[in-house]
């Protein structure tokens, strides 16, 4: 922790100003936020850009974590500390440099996240659904899929000898980790069962193949992260999927000399990295549990302790690496409106990037953090500033009443699952359980991505052109320019 110590005290301990009146300024030195703007226009004064080449990246997806989520989860992550939540600040919140990105697909107004991690991996905006093509191919099409492939970051890089990885708390053949290494007409294609007979005819090969399988020069050297189904035979039982009796476990230890594959936390622990240069750890049948559940999953890592080893990992290559490292239950969670789940897990985001904050280098490595789409939760009324943030908006003890008189919660979903039950006087212990549904205004089974928006945020060589409102794509070229891929 300690350069992002260094960082955050950089950022925030600076000298107090000359008085320019007596009076006032006593009054506004004692208030911390009259303080803490001070603070902050003192580090923006101070602050040069560092224009130099990136050897790293580290690219941090919170999926599904609009703004409302930052805010929320950075709320309850203070509140969770015994801290006063809404002054309290995630460890991104320290990034000198912000932009937003518009999000929205090829084909569609709110992305999912196919669309939405191609376009900051490859450049290109595609069809939702569809990953690592450009926005001709066709849904489900396997055809104009292969026809439209796009390179990514990760293999522009390994082409150049960089390391590459990826670290993520869903399968790893979901959408945001395949942005890293599938190219596919459709998402759900993860296993060969997952894809019909004509589509397999036709030429393509489903995501766990195409992780394990690709060529030396652009396949991942680290993916860490769930979905173990998917690149296992039936023939091991219930945990297997794969219908063509490929074990790709199996074969990721063996085409690589001193490659690991592990399957708990402990093992994850054990890796000697000095010894291991292709690391594959898959430890959930589907994704990863929240950091809520790891009591019930106790072999599960975290999504810090998973970040640290790829760093390890990756961070032997003398050329450098590029991370992709996803805190996924952020969307999952937000798609049942579960936001104790979902915000926790912005906290788990901001503990993984101080992990990798404190174990790189600021000089040579950019790290970004964004989403690759929003989720519709807001947070409105006017609670307390000490109130819960997962209860009911309330002052004093007293509720703040809907129209039809029932107290009402701080936080709500535009869609989903969550009921709002007119008949039903909530109570606070109801709202702040951990399994309470928020409301939801338009009944859906699973909530509806939001479209607004997401923030950006940056630190390291060439973060000050994270800045302004910017297409998704454009953050492929800021890593492409970082890293200087296009020079020989
Ligand atoms: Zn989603």
């Amino acid at each position: 922790m300690k350069r992002f110590s260094v960082l955050l005290t950089m950022m925030t301990l600076t000298s107090w100003p000359v008085a320019v009146h007596a009076e006032p300024m006593m009054t506004a030195a004692a208030d911390t936020a009259f303080r803490e703007g001070q603070r902050s226009l003192d580090a923006a004064l101070r602050r040069t850009p560092n224009t130099g080449k990136a050897k790293n990246i580290i690219l941090f997806i919170g999926d599904g974590m609009g703004i409302n989520s930052v805010t929320a989860g950075r709320i309850l992550a203070g509140q969770t500390r015994g801290l006063d939540g809404a002054s309290y600040s995630l460890s991104f919140d320290a990034f000198p440099y912000t932009a937003l990105s518009k999000t929205y697909a090829a084909d569609a107004l709110v992305t999912d996240s196919a669309n939405g991690i191609s376009a900051i991996t490859t450049g290109f905006k595609t069809i939702n659904g569809a990953i690592g093509v450009n926005g001709k191919v066709r849904p489900k099409d396997c055809a104009t899929g292969l026809a439209n492939r796009v390179s990514n970051i990760a293999e522009q890089a390994k082409r150049k000898g960089l390391s590459t990885g990826v670290v993520t708390t869903s399968a790893l053949t979901d959408a945001t980790p395949a942005g890293f290494y599938g190219h596919i007409a459709s998402r759900d294609w993860q296993a060969d069962t997952d894809m019909p007979a004509e589509v397999t005819k036709a030429g393509c090969t489903d995501l766990a193949r195409q992780l394990v399988e690709a060529p030396d020069n652009v396949r991942l050297d680290v993916a860490l992260g769930g979905g173990a189904a998917k690149f296992l035979p039936k023939a091991v039982g219930s945990a297997g999927a794969r219908g063509d009796n490929r074990d790709l476990t199996k074969l990721w230890r063996t085409q690589t000399p001193a490659a690991k594959f592990v399957t708990t936390a402990k093992g994850l622990n054990a890796v000697e990295t000095k010894n291991t240069n292709s690391l594959l750890g898959i430890f959930a049948p589907s994704h990863l549990p929240s950091v809520i559940d790891h009591d019930k999953f106790p072999d599960t890592p975290s999504l810090a302790e998973m970040t640290s080893k790829a760093i390890e990992v990756l961070s032997k290559n003398p050329k450098g690496y590029v991370l992709l490292v996803e805190s996924a239950s952020i969307d999952k969670w937000h798609h049942r409106n579960n936001a104790y789940r979902a915000l926790t897990d912005v906290d788990e985001l901001s503990k993984a990037v101080a992990v990798a904050v404190d174990k790189s280098d600021p000089a040579e490595t950019l790290i970004i953090v964004t989403a690759d789409h929003s989720h519709a939760l807001a947070m409105s009324g006017y609670a307390a500033r000490e109130a819960d943030i997962l209860g009911l908006a309330r002052q004093k003890g007293v509720n703040q009443l809907d129209k039809t008189g029932k107290p009402r919660t701080i936080l709500s979903y535009a869609s989903g699952p969550g009921e709002q039950d007119h008949e039903h006087e909530l109570t606070q212990a109801e709202a702040v359980g951990p399994d309470f549904l928020q409301p939801a205004l338009v009944p859906l089974s699973s909530a509806a991505h939001g479209g607004e928006d997401v923030p950006v945020y940056a630190y390291g060589p060439q973060a000050h052109l994270i800045s302004g409102t910017v297409e998704s794509s454009y953050i492929y070229h800021v890593m492409a320019y970082a890293l200087s891929l296009s020079e020989d």
